[in-house]
């Protein structure tokens, strides 16, 4: 069994449609794949309708933009229902303040020497509800103001970078509630990635797990050996389930791969216990 749990398509900010991103998880040999775009559920028809076409078991996720004291951190939701009327309120929150920040951020690239047309950012966007700073990246690549997005990111878009501008998110422990009242089960995302581990510490992670998390993502390309072996032990000594994922984002990021990490069997059938004991949708 290959078990894929952390994917992202055009609904947000990865390249492959959702029918397609299905379609690479037969490619990559996966028997289960979730669907994790951010801070939206849009692409889940599509996904599941493509699964039962081409036999592949398609997991519904969601990854919620979170913060913790302001800091960026990103919350896993899986088999959490859909319609649930108060994550539905405040993931439509974190899309309004998504859309609320690209005037600025456009007027800030442009002040930088680096206009974007609306037209050319927004044919970056498509169809997706939730605009993000890859869209911004994607359109600054097609203007040949950057090479690649890990040149735009580096350069303009992260978190201490000139084009950055902050927009609301989740309190993530209200992010773990919100999941879990609405059936479904909770895990950090790639909690020591990125400059994330001096805001989740040990005892933050202790202190989440006691209000409801479920997991955190051991296995992730932004964590090393040394990480990785540390947050296993971390999550055995909470009491955590332990996930592995790839993050893929199509072209949109390198070292990504389908099923570059997986998740143990044993792991999704706890995931599913428990998204079945809560009353969320499998
Ligand atoms: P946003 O959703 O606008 O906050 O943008 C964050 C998203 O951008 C992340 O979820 C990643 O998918 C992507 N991202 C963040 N940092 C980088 C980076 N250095 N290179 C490429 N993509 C990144
Ligand atoms: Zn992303
Ligand atoms: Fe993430
Ligand atoms: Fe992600």
């Amino acid at each position: 069994m290959r078990i894929d749990l952390h994917t992202h398509s055009s609904v947000s900010d990865g390249t492959d449609t959702p029918a397609g991103l299905v379609a690479q998880a037969v490619t990559a040999g996966l028997d289960v794949v979730a669907l994790t775009d951010h801070d939206t559920f849009d692409g889940l028809p599509e996904a599941l309708a493509a699964g039962g076409r081409l036999g592949v078991e398609v997991l519904r996720g969601i990854e919620i933009s979170a913060q913790r004291r302001g800091a960026s951190v990103h919350l896993l939701g899986y088999g959490c229902r859909v319609d649930d009327r108060a994550l539905s309120a405040e993931l439509a929150r974190v899309r309004e303040g998504r859309s609320g920040r690209v005037g600025a951020m456009l007027a800030r690239l442009s002040a930088l020497g680096m206009p974007i047309p609306a037209d050319v950012l927004y044919r970056q966007v498509g169809d997706s509800p939730s605009v993000g700073r890859p869209h911004f990246a994607d359109a600054m690549i097609e203007l040949g103001y950057v090479a690649d997005r890990t040149e735009a990111f580096d350069t303009w878009l992260a978190d201490d970078k000139p084009v950055f501008v902050p927009r609301y998110a989740v309190p993530v422990a209200q992010g773990v509630a919100l999941v879990r009242a609405s059936g479904g089960v909770a895990v950090l995302a790639h909690p020591w990635g990125r400059g994330r581990r001096e805001h989740l510490s040990p005892d933050v992670l202790a202190d989440l797990a006691r209000g409801g998390l479920d997991g955190i993502e051991v296995d992730h390309q932004d964590h090393d050996q040394a990480t990785r072996d540390e947050l296993r032990g971390l999550a055995g000594e909470l009491n955590l389930l332990a996930t592995g994922s790839s993050d893929y984002h199509g072209t949109g990021k390198v070292d990504h791969d389908l099923g570059c990490n997986t998740t143990a069997p044993d792991v999704l059938d706890a995931i599913r216990a428990r998204v079945a004991e809560r009353g969320g949708l499998l």
